[in-house]
C-alpha cells in the first residue's frame, strides 16, 4: 500500500493516521474542509516527502490524478458540539461525502475505510457492545444528526461492497483521546484538562455515573492500521474496553495535572449515553490488537501537550 487518501486529514485522528502512514512509507493525500479541522495538526507534515494537503469539501466529487490504494474517510465533525452547531453538514459528509470517497475507491480499486462510531450502537440496551448490537439510537433526537449519518455511511458502504465489489471495512470508534484534540471541543477529556490547569471546577455532567471507556490515540491508529492493511470487512470495534465513570474520570484529570479544581455537576445533555464500553474480541481475535497505554500514561502525555501546545 503506498498511496493513501486520507479524507479528514488535518482533524485530530486524521493527523495522528496522516503521520503513522507516513512513517510507514505511505504517500499520503489529506482532503479536509478545515470546518473542525486545523491546518497546525498538519503543519510538521507539510516538509515531509510524500505529504499534501489540500482544502476540499468531500460533499462534492472527489476525483484524484493517479493510483490511489486506499481511502480512509474520517472527514465528519465528530464533538457533539460541532455536530448539533453543524447538524446538515455532517448529515451531508456523512451521505454526499461518503457516497464520493467510496465512488473514489471504486475508480481507483483501492480498499475503503469508514470511520464510523460507537454512537451508532446510541444509549446501548447491550453492555458490552458487540459488533452484532444493532444500537438503540434516536433518529429525531439532538443526537440523530451524527449517529443516523454514521448508520447511513455504513449501509452505503457495505452496499458498495456487496453491489460493486469494492474491498471495504467499518471501523467503529469509541471515545478516543490524545494531544490535538481542542481544548474546546465539548468532549468531556479536554474540557477536563483545560478546566483542570486553569484551576476552575471541573464540569461534570448528571451525577457522574454515566461510564465511558476511553482509548489513547496511538493505540486507536494501531489498530486502524492493522484492519486497513487485513482484509476484514468489520464493522469491528476499536477502542479501550477499561470503563470509568465520568466523575472517575475527572477525579483522574485532577490527579495527573495536580490540580486543585473541585467537581461541579452540571445538567446532562439529551440522549446522552448510560454506558459505553467495546466488546473487542473481534479485534483481538483477528487483528491480535488491544490497547497498550494505560489511560493514566495516555492522559499524561496529553496534559503535556496540553501544557506547552494546547493552552489552558
Ligand atoms: P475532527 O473534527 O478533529 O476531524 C474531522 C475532520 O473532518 C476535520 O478536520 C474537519 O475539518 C474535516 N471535515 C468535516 N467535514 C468535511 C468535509 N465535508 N470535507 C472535508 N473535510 C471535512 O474529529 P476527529 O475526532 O478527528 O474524528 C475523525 C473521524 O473519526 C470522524 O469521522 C469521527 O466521526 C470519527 N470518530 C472519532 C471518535 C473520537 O473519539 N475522536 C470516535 C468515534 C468516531
Amino acid at each position: 500500500m503506498t498511496r493513501v487518501v486520507v479524507t479528514g486529514g488535518a482533524g485530530f485522528l486524521g493527523s495522528h493516521l496522516c503521520e503513522r502512514l507516513l512513517d510507514d512509507g505511505c504517500e499520503v493525500l489529506a482532503l479536509d474542509n478545515l470546518v473542525t479541522g486545523n491546518p497546525e495538526n498538519v503543519d510538521h507534515l507539510l516538509t515531509r516527502d510524500g505529504f499534501r494537503l489540500v482544502k476540499y469539501d468531500v460533499t462534492n466529487f472527489v476525483h484524484v490524478v493517479g493510483p490511489v490504494d486506499a481511502v480512509l474517510h474520517f472527514a465528519s465533525p465528530a464533538s457533539p458540539i460541532d455536530y448539533l452547531r453543524l447538524p446538515i453538514e455532517t448529515l451531508k459528509v456523512g451521505s454526499a461525502g461518503t457516497l464520493h470517497a467510496l465512488g473514489l475507491a471504486r475508480a481507483k480499486s483501492a480498499r475503503f475505510l469508514l470511520a464510523s462510531t460507537s454512537e451508532t450502537y446510541g444509549d446501548p440496551q447491550v453492555h458490552p457492545q458487540p459488533e452484532s448490537y444493532w444500537g438503540h439510537v434516536n433518529p429525531v433526537g439532538p443526537r440523530g444528526v451524527y449517529d443516523e449519518a454514521k448508520r447511513y455511511a455504513e449501509a452505503l458502504t457495505t452496499a458498495y461492497r456487496t453491489y460493486h465489489g469494492v474491498d471495504t471495512a467499518i471501523v467503529r470508534i469509541f471515545n478516543t483521546f490524545g494531544p490535538r484534540m481542542r481544548p474546546n471541543d465539548g468532549r468531556a477529556i479536554p474540557t477536563f484538562i483545560r478546566q483542570a490547569l486553569a484551576e476552575e471546577p471541573l464540569t461534570v455532567a448528571g451525577d457522574g455515573s454515566q461510564t465511558r471507556s476511553v482509548c489513547y490515540v496511538d493505540d486507536l491508529v494501531e489498530g486502524i492500521v492493522r484492519l486497513l492493511r487485513s482484509d476484514h470487512p468489520g464493522p469491528m470495534n476499536i477502542g479501550n474496553p477499561g470503563e470509568m465513570s465520568v466523575l472517575d474520570l475527572a477525579k483522574l484529570v485532577v490527579e495527573v495535572t495536580g490540580s486543585t479544581s473541585a467537581v461541579e455537576f452540571i445538567e446532562r445533555p439529551q440522549d446522552d449515553p448510560t454506558v459505553r464500553q467495546p466488546d473487542i474480541t473481534l479485534a483481538r481475535e483477528v487483528l491480535g490488537w488491544e490497547p497498550a497505554v494505560p489511560v493514566e500514561e495516555g492522559l499524561a502525555r496529553t496534559v503535556d501537550w496540553f501544557r506547552t501546545r494546547g493552552g489552558s
